[in-house]
Parts: C-alpha cells; structure tokens; sequence
C-alpha cells in the first residue's frame, strides 16, 4: 500500500511539532494555537483563542532588547507589509515569568490579504539559550583573569586535558597565542618549580570531576616564573555529565611576593621571640638559683652548709615547746673550736675553712634530723636537742666532744691534722620554764668555764 504525500495529516503534524504554530485570522485575533506554542508561551488554549495581537498579556522586545510597538508585532508587520517575516529574533515577556523567552520567528499570510479566509500563520521556536541580553562569552572573552577551558575525556599525561578555549587575557600573561594553545595541555605552563603536590590535588581533583583551588607557579612562554591562584570548575552538559574543566586564574605574583616577605618577617620575629623566650627562661632559672640562694642565705650558712643561727633560734624554740609538752628534757650546747687562730694563723684562712666545713660535715652525721644545730657565728656552733633524762646528757656530749677529738682533717697534700673544742650545755627541765635567750647564756657561761678549766672539755651548767 503506497500513501501519496497529499494524504498526510497536516492538523496531526502539527499537533505533534516542536515548533509553535499560531493562526490569526485577518483582524488578528487567534483561531488556532498547537501545542508547542501554548508550552511556548505557557499559556492555556482557552487563554489564547480570541485574543488578538492588542491584548496586553504579552511585551515584545526586538532583537537589542528594545520594547516592540504594537504595530511592529509579528502578526501586524505581515498584516502592514504584506510579506512573510522570516528568522526574526524578539524577546517575549509574559506576566507568569520575569525574565524574556527568546523566540525565533517566521511569519506570512495564506490566502487573499484582507479576506475572511485569510489567515496570518506564526511559528516560532525558543532560542532563549542562545539569545541572552548581554553575552557572558563577552565577559569571559574579555576579563583580566586567565580562563582556560579544558575537555575532560583525557586528563592524563602528556596529551591531556585537551585545551579548547583560552581567552585575552591569557595570551597577555603567557604570550602564548590562542591558535598555538589550543590542543595543547596548561602542562606548557608548567615547569620544574610548579609544586608537584599541588599539581597531584589538581590532578586527583579532575580525576573525579571535582573542583580545585591552588596557588601554583607557572612560566610563560619565555619562561619566565609567576603565580597564580586559579580555580577549577568542572562544566557539565545538560545531562549532567562533566564535559569540560573551566581554570580561571589569577597572577598573584606581586602577592606571593608580598607574602613570603611577610612569611620571612614572620619567621625572623619567631625566632626573635624564641631567643627572647630562652633568654627570659636562662634568666628565670638564674633568678630562682639566685633566689634559692638568697633563701638558702637567709637560713643556711653559706661557708658550711648548715643552717645559720636564725633558723636554729626557730627551730629551737619549737623544741623546746616539744620537749616541755612531752615532759622531756631540753638540752642546748654551744660548741667552741680551741686556738683555732693559731691553727687559721698556721694554715691560712683558707685552711681554716676547711676545717670548719668539715666539722659541719661531721655534726650532720653526728646529730639526728630532729636535733637543732647551727653555725653560731666563726668557729662557734650550737645544738638543741630533747633527751629522754638528764643522765643522757653527760653521754651524748662526751661522744661528741670525743667525736671531733678523732676526726683527722685533710688541710692539703701535705697536712693532716685533729682539732679540739671546748662544750657547754645547758639542760632545762619540762616543769621549768626559761628563755631561750637565757638559756645559750647560761650555756655560754659553761663553755666559758670549759675553757677556763683547759679546753677540750664539757661543761654543764649547774
Ligand atoms: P679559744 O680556744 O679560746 O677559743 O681560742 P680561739 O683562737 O679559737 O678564739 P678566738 O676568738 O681568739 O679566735 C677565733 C678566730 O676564728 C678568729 C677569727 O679570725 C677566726 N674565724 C672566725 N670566723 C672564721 C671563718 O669563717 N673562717 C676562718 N678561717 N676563720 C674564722
Ligand atoms: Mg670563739
Ligand atoms: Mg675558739
């Protein structure tokens, strides 16, 4: 069965075309509209049928985005001028939407002009994607930054990604030409100063269609070094698949410069502040030895290492409250070096103050921690300590006094040599009460008398 080309429904093929159709009739009211052109124009058939060319619903702008007389409508014009109107670009603004629908038309009469069964048919399509107000190829055309637009199919080394657009401002920073770089990679643009890592992020980023920010160094085409910050943005069709990378970039040269300066100042202030740092830190340790020292000062004496006659005084005034608590005896001594001028006038002062040391040495082996001992001032110390009974006193003093009697004292190389010393003590009973001061006085008087009875003794007070 053959079908004659005259057979074909005309009404069908219309209700099914991507082109919207409008017929008015002469006095341009509509008498028929497809369905493309009410989708076009977002419209319902009851809302278009009747109306005419005058309804106010529609704007109409010409091809620069000027408002269109109504004389100069599609319809009217072919009304006026009798002729068809063929590829004619105008912006249709309808009250449902804001922006302008770019439509496509043509436009001509059927049948006698001016009869009744004249008819003015308007088709039209939508080119609104490729007909904007301003064109943002323009901008991109024309910016101070770098755009570069990649394909995205081949990334890989050495051929990819491809370069397919590259804009003025390109060719100015790289002196590249944009016939030399398109097919080529940005990998011109790289050299061996471009940081490895950051081209692996720019990498990895493209490999899943990410986008990217980084600083990069870069050379022209003389190979000259200069930063730039770009970003990368993968573009997608209108399936959604990542078709191209767009790379806008910026020189920040001057910047980069600027910040390593700062990153350098930065770096000399650390480690400024660092010595600084050191330097507070070897004084504050200076300043706590210092202080440690003047503590130690304050209670020790600084020849022989024992506490001086301050502290003692304190300590010994809390022994005594011990031992009058306790009901203990209190027993306080002064200890008193024999001739010992003759032995500085012998072996020098220095000699004596090894000796001196070294008996302090030997009272820290002697007493125990709760017995007060001191260096009472030159070649004179002083103990307190709490006895269990007054006997006991006799025995402790003796051992003392015997105790430094047998110590042999290494002068220098050559010299070896003992000592004596004279003791008095002075016991206080729990049921008395004396004062301390009282006390080394009287302790005082006993020594005196050791030395008045010979020296190398013990003297108690009676
Ligand atoms: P006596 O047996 O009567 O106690 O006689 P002495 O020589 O020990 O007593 P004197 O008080 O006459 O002399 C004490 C000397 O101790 C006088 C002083 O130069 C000396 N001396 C005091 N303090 C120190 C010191 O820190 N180092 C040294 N090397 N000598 C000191
Ligand atoms: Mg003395
Ligand atoms: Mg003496």
């Amino acid at each position: 069965m053959s079908h004659n080309i005259t057979e074909l429904d005309l009404k069908r093929l219309l209700e099914h075309a991507h082109i919207g159709v409008v017929i008015h009739r002469w006095d341009t009211s509509i008498v028929y509209a497809n369905p493309a052109a009410l989708r076009l124009l977002r419209l319902s058939y009851e809302q278009i049928i009747g109306k005419d060319a005058f309804d106010p619903q529609w704007a109409f702008l010409d091809d620069s985005g000027k408002s269109l007389l109504v004389e100069d409508y599609p319809v009217n014009k072919v009304k006026r001028m009798k002729h068809h109107l063929s590829n004619e670009v105008i912006g249709v603004i309808d009250g449902s939407k804001e922006d302008v629908s770019w439509f496509m038309i043509n436009a001509y009469h059927e049948g006698e002009a001016g009869s009744d069964d004249c008819f003015i048919i308007v088709t039209f399509s939508d080119v609104s994607d490729s007909k904007k107000l301003f064109s943002f190829q323009d901008i991109v055309e024309n910016t101070q930054d770098v755009v570069i637009v990649t394909e995205a199919g081949e990334i890989d080394y050495p051929t990819g990604p491809k370069i397919v657009y590259v804009n003025k401002a390109f060719e100015t920073l790289t002196g590249y030409k944009r016939k030399d770089a398109i097919g080529e990679t940005p990998r011109i643009l790289q050299g061996v100063l471009t940081d490895k890592t950051s081209k692996g992020r720019i990498h990895s980023a493209l490999k899943s269609n990410q986008s990217a920010s980084e600083t990069l160094l870069n050379y022209d085409i003389k190979g000259r070094p200069y930063w730039i910050e770009m970003n990368i943005i993968p573009l997608k069709n209108k399936y959604g698949d990542v078709t191209h990378f767009a790379a806008i970039e910026r020189d920040v040269s001057e910047r980069k410069f600027h910040i390593e300066q700062l990153e350098k100042r930065n770096n000399d202030l650390k480690i400024l502040k660092r010595d600084l740092e050191k330097l507070v830190k070897e004084r504050t340790i200076e300043l706590q030895k210092a202080n440690a020292k003047l503590e130690k000062m304050a209670f020790f004496d600084p020849l022989t290492n024992i506490p001086n006659r301050r502290y003692f005084i304190d300590q010994t005034n809390k022994l005594m409250k011990f031992c009058n608590r306790r009901g203990l005896v209190f027993a306080l001594g002064l200890i008193d070096i024999d001739n010992f001028k003759i032995l500085n006038d012998s072996y020098g002062h220095d000699g004596g103050d090894i000796v001196l040391k070294e008996l302090a040495r030997y009272f820290y082996g002697f007493f125990r921690s709760d017995d007060a001992i001191c260096r009472y001032g030159g070649e004179e110390f002083a103990f307190a300590m709490a006895l269990n009974n007054e006997s006991d006193a006799d025995k402790v003093t003796l051992r003392l006094l015997m105790g430094i009697r047998d110590l042999t004292i290494q002068i220098n190389s050559d010299v070896v040599l003992s000592i004596t010393t004279s003791i008095g003590v002075k016991l206080v009973d729990a049921s008395h009460h004396l004062d301390l001061k009282d006390i080394i006085n009287q302790a005082d008087r006993a020594l005196y008398q050791s030395k008045r009875e010979g020296k190398n003794k013990v003297t108690i007070y009676q």
